[in-house]
């Protein structure tokens, strides 16, 4: 193949898929931008905290100079916040660069990688980035099986990603499973446990995993501002493990991988406690809201811990695809979940409760 430019594993990759923005929806249909609802990326639908945008008009006087490499403050503040050491923590580019980062230290090219059916799809995409094989095991009930995920490794595995809760279904696993699973997995195997959305768990759910970072020296768990802290432009987010795992997640970083206001909205968000608990507050209404309407219509959905909810639009495969365009022609743009294997079904991000009401008439409409 004389022409073929890079390894086949590389070729192979199908590239991530966003939801729409927009701007886009609004130039393809012919719609009104401001008209637009957007419940496709479970993004906070509040969007910026204000202690965020102050500190961010601070910051850019400095914006000429180059970020903190360290990100000093940034670490600090999550230092006093979660009670850890600074060198356990790594900050990302999202806490999809830490998700990369893990690939990438830790799976050569032919080893395995463990993750569950249905869960985010980068944990495939970051293993084939690095011509590691990927292990999807069987879901059960649309959440992770742990004990067939323990089962499912391998003398060649080097890697596990559990997501809690999990996107795009929204399962959550019970703290008691987790910990039982850490115990099991071999000390060589890393675990990750990508914890995007625990902003949102209710306070009875929560559990400390900072615990079990402390317990074992082979987890990290990742964290993000994406989600409930409202700052998914930003790209910010971050890492939690023993010194071993996060000299080495350091060392292969980009030096300036986290930018300057990146660094100073998210210190001001992760003390801004007042806007989580808005943000959760919204996020529950606006849950409930969504499946009364979903009882309504007879439709099924997954019990959902985070801030969007999976329900099954139709019994045919083409059926996701087809509500999903006919949604966007009354410009609501929610994810179609095909690439995921369940494409019966969509993802819905829980909005604003007028965006909400918008969606749930458009799909009444389209399922009349
Ligand atoms: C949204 C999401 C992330 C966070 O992505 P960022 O890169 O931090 O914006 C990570 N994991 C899961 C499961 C997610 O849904």
């Amino acid at each position: 193949m004389p022409n073929q430019l890079g390894p086949e594993y590389v070729r192979a990759i199908a590239p991530y898929q966003a939801g729409k923005p927009i701007s886009e929806v609004a130039r393809e249909f012919g719609l009104d931008e401001a008209k637009i609802v957007k419940l496709a990326s479970n993004e906070n639908p509040l969007g910026i905290p204000e202690s965020a945008r102050r500190a961010m008009e601070t910051a850019v006087a400095e914006i000429g100079r180059y970020p903190d490499a360290n990100g000093f403050d940034l670490k600090e503040a999550i230092s006093k916040r979660y009670n850890v050491p600074q060198e356990w923590i790594t900050l990302g580019n999202g806490s999809n660069d830490i998700l990369e980062l893990a690939a990438h230290a830790f799976v050569q090219p032919g080893q395995s990688v463990v993750f569950s059916q249905y869960s985010f799809i980068v944990y495939a995409l970051a293993t084939q980035a690095v011509g590691g094989r990927g292990i999807a095991v069987p879901a059960q009930k649309y959440g992770h099986d742990l004990a067939a995920m323990r089962r499912a490794i391998t003398s060649d595995t080097k890697l596990v990603y559990i997501a809690n809760p999990n996107n795009p279904t929204g399962t959550f696993i019970p703290p008691n499973e987790i910990e039982a699973f850490l115990q099991a997995v071999p000390k060589n195997v890393v675990v990750v446990i990508d914890e995007a959305y625990n902003e949102y768990l209710n306070p009875e759910l929560q559990y400390e995993s900072t615990d079990w970072v402390r317990q074992f020296p082979n987890l990290l768990v990742s964290r993000t501002f994406s989600k409930a802290y409202g700052l998914a432009g930003l790209r910010v987010g971050f890492g939690l493990a023993q010194p071993p795992i996060t000299d080495l997640l350091n060392r292969i970083r980009q030096p300036f991988n986290v930018n300057s206001l990146a660094q100073a909205a998210a210190i001001a968000a992760l003390n801004d406690s007042a806007f989580l608990q808005k943000s959760a507050k919204l996020n529950a209404d606006g849950y409930r809201q969504l499946v009364q309407a979903f009882d309504e219509l007879g439709l099924e959905y997954v019990q959902s811990f985070g801030n969007f909810v999976l329900v099954k639009v139709g019994n045919d495969d083409g059926a996701g695809a087809r509500v999903n365009l006919a949604l966007l022609k009354k410009g609501i743009i929610v994810r179609p979940v095909g690439g995921y294997g369940l494409p019966q079904w969509l993802r819905i991000s829980i909005g604003l409760p007028e965006e909400n009401a918008a969606f749930i008439a458009a799909l009444k409409d389209v399922l009349a």
